[in-house]
């Protein structure tokens, strides 16, 4: 059976106080959760804190972003390897803020993606498809195309090293949730292109949903049988909310 994963983007938020607040109100309220994993996705200056502060404790955490290579003249940019330093487990890649703002394509997604893995990294892939290509009928195709550059990349075997996250872009930040049908259908039509190339593997693999998760959508979200927990944005800076979403993918 697939152990759910609630990991929480904390974008471009934070300082040093607040997360000590936020960090130490998440660990004590998730200390009776055992069957889901809890893990915190933060901005690279506060991996050293919450490397010292979550250490000891239940809950996993890790980077929103890397780079594709490995070291060299990159001013500005972060290699895997260096979050293994802070002892990362996961590093989000292929977010849809990254494609859309930073230019990120589907060949540039699939590098990251390789180079979390060969840092022995988890890396969280994010597909997802806007409002205007969802009205045309083209979630199955974009959806597609950005699992299809990863697998020709890497092959479909390392996919069980990994998470996958639907993410509707239309979704994101915005208030508007997908119904728990429309992400079942998205996340199955995931697992059953998986599923073609590596049964195993697509049976196995955790696909969480992203876009405006809630305290009160998580419940009916996480209750659809293909959907193994959840990437929460807004709501993963709010001790009690992302609290409430961890303790729904305990049930
Ligand atoms: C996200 O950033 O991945 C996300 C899903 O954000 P929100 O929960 O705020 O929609």
């Amino acid at each position: 059976m697939r152990k759910r994963l609630v990991a929480g983007n904390w974008k471009m938020h934070g300082g040093i106080e607040q997360n000590r607040d936020l960090l130490s109100k998440i660990v004590a309220g998730t200390m009776e959760i055992d069957k889901a994993t809890c893990a915190v996705c933060v901005p690279y200056p506060y991996l050293s804190q919450v490397h010292s502060f979550l250490k000891d404790t239940h809950i996993s955490w890790g980077a929103q972003n890397i780079s594709q290579y490995d070291k060299g003249a990159y001013t500005g940019e972060v290699s895997a390897m260096m979050l293994n330093d802070f002892s990362c487990r996961y590093v989000i890649v292929g977010h849809s803020e990254r494609r859309t703002l930073y230019g990120e394509d589907n060949c540039t997604v699939a590098r990251k993606f390789k180079a979390a893995l060969d840092a022995g990294l988890v890396p969280i892939l994010c597909v997802g498809e806007t409002l205007d290509q969802r009205e045309a009928g083209l979630m199955e195709q974009v959806v597609s195309e950005q699992l299809d550059a990863v697998i020709e990349l890497v092959g479909v075997e390392v996919l069980a090293d990994s998470v996958l996250a639907y993410e509707p872009i239309w979704a994101i930040g915005t208030g508007k949730t997908a119904t728990p049908q429309q992400a079942q259908d998205a996340h199955i039509f995931i697992r059953k292109r998986i599923a073609s190339q590596n049964p195993t593997i697509a049976a196995e693999l955790q696909i969480l949903y992203g876009g405006s998760v809630k305290a009160n959508n998580a419940v009916e979200l996480f209750a659809m049988s293909d959907i193994d927990g959840g990437l929460i944005g807004g709501a993963a800076l709010l001790a009690d909310d992302f609290v409430s979403i961890c303790m729904a993918a305990n049930n």
